[in-house]
């Protein structure tokens, strides 16, 4: 059966025709799943209930059903496992911080990426999320906590390996007529593929761009990251400097901490060549330890003194707060958690 959240306002217009039934009846009803978060037609009360029943039988919602919520006395994080259709299980992140809600999306079940540092891709890649999952995922969260003002697509997977159902989900949330969320709220974060940023960039949508980077040099993140094999950092940043180009929108570079590893002057050197004289952010992110990669480690000073650096260099660096750490709200641990228990 085919999903009706995630049709736009002119698509669900074609199908309102197609059962004979007057125009106006596509806005109500985009206004109820959009405005309103309405998941069932039988709750549309300003809809004939003969309309209701003939949508029912031809159209259907995405499930994401809640199974275990984690709340960190820390900071306020909550950390959802959603259920879905299939039995597949994703992890979803809320983030109050000071005036901000912001969400944290997961786009795949698994990960095909094998960074060494990330417990999302430990059990490999299993599928896309598909537009209607990345819509409920995110309205699911508003039913629960309320409204949100930003939306961060750093979950579980590589999120322009789904690429059309990123954009169509993009496209929804941001629609004026209906969840009319602000482009610039909304942060992609890619491992680096290049074809699609540049892709991205002709979108006209404005979003903001984050690419984990994580290393100054070739050989060292092909080492951590196999996708380093395929696309060059020179590649990247070149994507990169083209989608400031086209969007106006600053991109910021992810770069996390592993103490010995990545912060040397070395790497300070590498990214001075790299980006000085550019507008971009480097975003340094301290090590979250998992059970894979136990050997390694950042800490908050040698984070400190890189960022202290890289400062001195003349490049723009912001270090970022680390939210839900006693609910091991890093990218794919509960998951794997949850399937380990579940002998998945
Ligand atoms: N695949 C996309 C988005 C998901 S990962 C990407 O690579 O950008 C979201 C971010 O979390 C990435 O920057 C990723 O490198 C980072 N990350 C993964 N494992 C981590 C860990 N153990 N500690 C800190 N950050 C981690």
């Amino acid at each position: 059966m085919e999903t009706i959240n995630d049709k736009n306002l002119n698509e669900i217009e074609i199908l309102v025709d197609k059962l004979n039934e007057k125009k106006f009846r596509a806005k109500q009803i985009y206004k109820q799943i959009h405005n309103n978060k309405i998941n069932d037609f039988f709750e549309m009360t300003d809809i004939p209930l003969n309309l209701r029943e003939k949508l029912s039988l031809e159209y259907c919602f995405s499930r994401v059903k809640k199974i275990h919520e984690y709340d960190s006395k820390l900071d306020g994080t909550k950390k959802y496992l959603f259920e879905l259709n299939d039995g597949n299980v994703i992890e979803t992140v809320f983030m109050p911080y000071k005036k901000r809600n912001t969400l944290c999306i997961s786009t795949q079940v698994g990960c095909a990426m094998g960074c060494k540092f990330c417990a999302s891709t430990k059990n490999g890649f299993i599928r896309n999320l598909t537009s209607s999952e990345l819509i409920e995922q995110t309205y699911e969260i508003e039913r629960i906590n309320g409204d949100i003002s930003n939306i961060v697509i750093m979950g579980i997977g590589e999120p322009f390996y789904n690429y059309d159902n990123l954009v169509k989900y993009i496209k929804i949330i941001t629609d004026k007529n209906g969840r009319n969320l602000s482009h610039r709220s909304i942060t992609v974060s890619t491992s680096g593929i290049v074809e699609k940023i540049y892709e991205m960039a002709n979108e006209n949508l404005d979003v903001n761009l984050a690419v984990s980077l994580h290393f100054s040099n070739d050989e060292l993140r092909r080492k951590y990251m196999p996708i380093g094999k395929k696309y060059s950092i020179e590649e990247i940043v070149e994507a990169c400097d083209y989608y400031f180009k086209n969007t106006g929108r600053r991109v910021s570079y992810e770069y996390m901490i592993i103490s010995g590893v990545n912060d040397t002057d070395k790497d300070a050197f590498n990214l001075h060549k790299l980006f000085f004289g550019k507008n971009i952010l480097i975003n340094l992110i301290t090590l979250n330890p998992i059970k894979e990669f136990k050997n390694y480690k950042s800490d908050l000073i040698s984070t400190n003194n890189f960022a202290n650096k890289l400062t001195k260099l003349g490049l723009n660096v912001s270090i970022r707060k680390s939210m839900g750490k006693d609910i091991n709200a890093s990218c794919g641990q509960l998951r794997n958690k949850y399937e380990e228990k579940n002998g998945i």
